[in-house]
């Protein structure tokens, strides 16, 4: 039997297939469109798990179950979504809604839960008992997995690590708040920062690197490649993503840190600085046991993986 592993983004949806032994089988990705119920929503993932069907040839009475990782808040006991980010729909019964139009039970959490729980079931934190994934993208996300279980809080909004405030009256943050964490560390501040830099100096080696690939991507190659401007750039933003990390550590003493999105594939780029200032900072640094920091193993299939095996 397989299942039905869904990642609701903000502008598309995937939908892939995994089988028993935990390995991504295919995958298919539509945009989700101007939806603007969330009838129109449910239509539109329905579709796409029929195309993805069709195209594998794979007869609906082969899918057992189903799990959908959405970007909102969700009660994982009911399935109801509270509120979708980015596409302003509001007490979604998704568990509900789309079990009756799959005809499987579908179980519906966080997307950032759903990909954490993928790196933990089969990836990065592959057998670990405890995890916490935080994503690098525009923004901060983080999944955290205590005990084998995703841990969702009162409300199932736990995990807003990226929302933590990290600098007193600091950067104005779209949450509402100022200075928190995700408005520093996250690889859409140091993409903006270094947009700002060039701004100044459009002549600047950094200010070149940025023309050609654009984002986080071109302060780590510009540094690589020794633009000065670059290594400042990028230590100060290692400053803050470090000390944020730090933090998540001595606060839940995971077994594993899995550092996931696009800038994770920096590798040990990324993670060479990250483990030296644990190494200095940490509060437990001279334990004989101590969290591991790793990269995300499975990328973008983290959300469908998890999602299908909820
Ligand atoms: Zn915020």
């Amino acid at each position: 039997m397989l299942k039905l592993g869904i990642d609701l983004g903000g502008t598309t949806v995937t939908a892939g297939l995994v089988d028993e032994n935990l390995t991504l089988l295919g995958s298919l990705t539509w945009d989700t469109g101007a939806v603007a119920s969330i009838d129109a929503l449910e239509t539109r993932i329905a579709a796409l798990c029929d195309a993805l069907l069709e195209k594998f040839w794979v007869p609906r009475t082969r899918i057992e179950r189903a799990g959908i990782g959405v970007p909102g808040a969700v009660d994982p006991a009911t399935g109801v979504v509270g509120m979708l980010s980015n596409l302003a729909l509001t007490d979604w019964r998704a568990a509900e809604g789309l079990s009756a139009r799959l005809g499987v039970p579908v179980r519906v959490d966080n997307d950032a839960n759903a990909a954490a729980y993928g790196e933990v079931r089969c990836g990065a934190a592959k057998r670990a008992r405890s995890a916490v994934c935080l994503t690098l993208g525009t923004g901060i996300g983080a999944g955290i997995v205590l005990d084998g279980k995703i841990y969702h809080g009162v409300n199932g909004a736990a995990g807003e690590i990226g929302h933590r405030s990290f600098v007193p009256d600091g950067r104005a943050c779209a949450c509402g708040r100022r200075g928190c964490w995700e408005r520093y560390a996250s690889s859409g501040a140091l993409a903006l920062d270094a947009a700002d830099f060039c701004r100044t100096r459009p002549d600047s080696g950094l200010a070149r690197y940025l023309r050609q690939t654009g984002g986080a991507q071109a302060v780590f190659d510009a540094a690589q490649a020794g633009v000065a401007d670059a290594q400042l750039l990028l230590e100060r933003y290692f400053g803050w993503l470090g000390a944020g990390v730090v933090d998540v550590i001595q606060i839940f003493q995971p077994e594993v840190l899995v550092l996931g999105g696009g800038v994770s594939r920096q590798g040990e780029r990324l993670l060479a600085p990250l483990r030296a200032m644990a190494d200095e900072q940490e509060y437990t640094r001279d334990a004989r046991t101590r969290t591991k920091i790793v990269c995300a193993a499975l990328g973008g299939g983290a959300g469908v993986l998890g999602a299908a095996l909820l």
